[in-house]
């Protein structure tokens, strides 16, 4: 964490540099336990260009810590029985220990198919069925890594969670709608804000924490933040210019907030670490379940 004169910037590099020297350990002591490294299969449908560049990002970190990584790279017109098949046989397949389906899939493609086909114990994006329902159950589970990613910035900085008011701005199944029911299990009190909330500013300026996550450039002003409050910021959207900028006002925000992520800088450097982490998890719990049975 770097200090100035009034806000504790959370620094995302630095945690994710923090959590990776944790994470190769573990892989080491994973190797040395199965004569095998973690495997990871990314499912990329051909098609959209984003979903390359976040596939190159993958296999750069999984190479990093020692994942063995790869890509299963299906043609852009893909029947939905063929994804069907190609999951099933990952989902069969000993020395695959977690899959992750590239997002945006072709429209002729349902997202419920993968969401009902892959296997919750090799689903490390939290995105299928079981993950959800034993999120919302408040079983242990695998979870979407951008909300697991700003739980983990939370947690490092010892930011307290119980007992305080979190306000999530967005409701989408991959990060307010998750993280909203992570905080929840940590006994937040959580307020889940969205496009038709009324008195927004009010009901933002009520929490103790505050994360953005609304895909709109600089939405959220100094007027909006209750001084003191921690604020996360998970919005990336695309300047005109070049780089992103995040859902907060970074300039008039960190005036009044106590501690504030930065973007780029923040919960960024974290996701695809925590998709990782779950993958690694993944191994091991179904390697020990193997050595069981
Ligand atoms: P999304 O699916 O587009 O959802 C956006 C949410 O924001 C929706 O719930 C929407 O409300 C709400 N919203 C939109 N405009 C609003 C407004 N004016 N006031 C209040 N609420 C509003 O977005 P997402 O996938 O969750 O992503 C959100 C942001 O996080 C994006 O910038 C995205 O790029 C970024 N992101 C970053 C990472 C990372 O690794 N750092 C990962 C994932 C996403 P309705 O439901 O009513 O439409």
């Amino acid at each position: 964490m770097l200090s100035s004169m009034t806000v504790t910037v959370l620094d995302g590099k630095k945690l994710s540099a923090e959590i990776k020297t944790e994470l190769k350990e573990e892989v080491q002591r994973f190797q040395q336990t199965y004569q095998r490294a973690p495997g990871l299969v990314v499912v990329r449908v051909e098609g959209d260009a984003a979903s390359g560049v976040y596939t190159k990002a993958i296999l750069r970190i999984a190479k990093e810590l020692g994942v063995e990584a790869s890509v299963e790279a299906l043609p852009a017109e893909t029947t939905t029985e063929e994804l069907r098949d190609a999951l099933l046989r990952l989902n069969r397949d000993p020395a695959v220990h977690g899959v992750i389906v590239q997002m945006p899939l072709p429209e002729h493609l349902p997202q419920r198919l993968v969401a009902e086909t892959l296997a919750a114990e090799k689903d490390i994006d939290g995105i299928s069925l079981q993950s959800a329902g034993n999120l919302a159950l408040g079983f242990p589970s695998l979870y979407p890594s951008t909300a697991a990613a700003v739980v983990e910035i939370l947690e490092r900085t010892q930011t307290p969670i119980e007992g305080k008011r979190v306000v999530i701005l967005g409701r989408s199944n991959v990060v307010g709608k998750p993280l909203a029911l992570m905080l929840l299990q940590r006994n937040a009190t959580v307020t889940i804000c969205h496009s038709r909330t009324q008195n927004l500013s009010e009901v933002m300026r009520e929490s103790d924490i505050l994360i953005a996550a609304v895909g709109r450039p600089t939405m959220v002003k100094a007027e909006m933040v209750r001084p003191g409050a921690t604020v996360i910021d998970v919005g990336t959207n695309a300047r005109p210019e070049g780089g992103i900028v995040g859902d907060v006002d970074y300039a008039s925000v960190s005036e009044v907030a106590g501690a504030l992520t930065p973007v780029p800088g923040g919960v960024g450097p974290l996701t695809n670490v925590m998709l990782m982490k779950q993958c690694i998890e993944a191994a091991w719990r179904q390697e020990r379940e193997r050595a069981r049975a």
